[in-house]
């Protein structure tokens, strides 16, 4: 070959003939090119306006829809590290997991590196920080009073957490303490609410919440909020259909309701709906569930669907959660099924996407890093069959997946 020396160092690879969605929320660009050099993307636009390198390995990928990797902000690694593995085949290149010990990310981290990838990016926030009769015992610790709450916390971020979780035991002055170390320590904070009003917590400098229940109390009256705090005071699975209680007599443009979209609009919180994993459908009811209680079922998550969209029109802003395990997805496709949610909720697949991937990552305080597609940014994307900004089903035609500017081995992931 007489390609010089300096060009056959910087092997680039090319995407070409791309529908690109970048991640920004920015239409589709149609017909564009993506050059990736080392771990990043050193230039992208336009066919006619980006050069192939010469000696660059060319893809052509005509008809089909370039996006930047998916980020899982609800991922639950619990027993199972190649369920990160799988998701990974499947364009899911970062996850934050809400809750959980570093010692459960060891097997994992041992993998990716045997087999010398540069991901899936692993955020971890430590264990839940949870109150006394925690709701999950063996993936929590226990803060009796603010100042125990104010030790975790900083132990969770000296041990690596990149984010902190409130759990739903917790008392407001310990959460609020856990809040002031996250914004001491610049890193988020996200919680699961079940006892403390959301409103309460976000003007107290909560950054963001996981689940759209933990909005419930917010949303009734505080005579139903109350019932609903001392039944799951009593018993941490009163939550369980309480909730969808909850949700099904909500009247989302009653004073409670508004009271929150006033926040939400000054605050701007991050909010993780994890439809997925409260989808009740009439169609495929759940088998341990009684006749009479399946119509509250639907009626309650058809109004969790309402409330994530309303959220987003008063504000907040909207990041994607597979939650790992949901009723009505094969193994690994919990992100999928959420993506699909969020556009039955009312989502554009535009809008979609990005929750998943440029929003994702300001939740995870990492935008100048990846989560969408710029020159200078870590090579993360996933390129799908058919046009994504279309029908967001197109993400389940996952075709190749590169994450630092390395190309995955989809068939191998996909045995996992
Ligand atoms: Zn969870």
């Amino acid at each position: 070959m007489a390609m010089p020396a300096a060009l056959r160092q910087t092997h680039a690879i090319v995407i070409t003939n791309a529908r690109i969605i970048d991640g920004t929320g920015a239409a589709p660009l149609e017909r564009g090119r993506i050059v990736i050099e080392g771990d990043r993307i050193a230039r992208i636009g336009p066919v006619a306006d980006v050069p192939t390198p010469p000696g660059a390995e060319v893809i052509d990928v005509d008809g089909r829809t370039v996006i930047p990797g998916l980020i899982d902000l609800h991922f639950h690694i619990e027993n199972d590290p190649k369920m990160a593995l799988r998701q990974l085949s499947h364009g899911v290149t970062a996850f934050r997991d809400p809750g959980q010990w570093n010692e459960k990310f060891e097997e994992l981290r041992r993998m990716v590196a045997a087999d010398g990838l540069p991901g899936p990016r692993i955020f971890t926030t430590g264990p839940h920080i949870d109150g006394e009769n925690p709701a999950y015992p063996a993936d929590s610790v226990v803060a009796r009073d603010p100042e125990e709450a104010r030790l975790q916390a900083e132990t969770s971020v000296r041990e690596g957490a990149s984010a902190l979780k409130i759990y739903f035991r917790l008392p407001f002055a310990s959460a609020k303490a856990v809040i002031d170390v996250c914004n001491a320590r610049r890193i988020p904070c996200t919680a699961h609410l079940e006892l403390l009003d959301a409103r309460e917590l976000f003007k107290a400098g909560l950054h963001g919440i996981e689940h759209v229940t933990s909005l419930g109390i917010s949303i009734v009256p505080r005579i139903q909020a109350e019932a609903y705090r001392q039944s799951v005071l009593a018993n941490n699975d009163a939550r369980r259909e309480g909730r969808y209680a909850l949700f099904a007599k909500a009247d989302l443009d009653g004073p409670e309701a508004k009271a929150l979209y006033a926040v939400l609009r000054e605050r701007k919180p991050w909010i993780d709906p994890t439809l997925a994993v409260f989808e009740r459908r009439a169609d495929r009811p759940p088998q341990d569930v009684k006749p009479e209680t399946l119509p509250t079922l639907v009626a309650g998550f058809a109004k969790m669907k309402q409330l994530a969209r309303r959220s987003a029109q008063e504000g907040a802003r909207i990041v994607m959660g597979g939650h790992t395990e949901v009723p009505f997805a094969a193994r690994g496709e919990a992100p999928w099924r959420e993506l699909e949610l969020l556009v039955e909720s009312g989502f554009s697949p535009l809008e979609a996407i990005t929750a998943a991937t440029g929003t994702a990552a300001a939740f995870l305080y990492r935008s100048d890093q990846f989560g969408t597609l710029r020159a200078g940014l870590q090579a993360d994307l996933v390129v799908v069959g058919g046009d994504a900004s279309r029908d967001i089903s197109a993400v389940r035609k996952t075709e190749r997946v590169m994450i630092g500017g390395k190309w995955i081995d989809i068939a191998k992931y996909r045995t996992y």
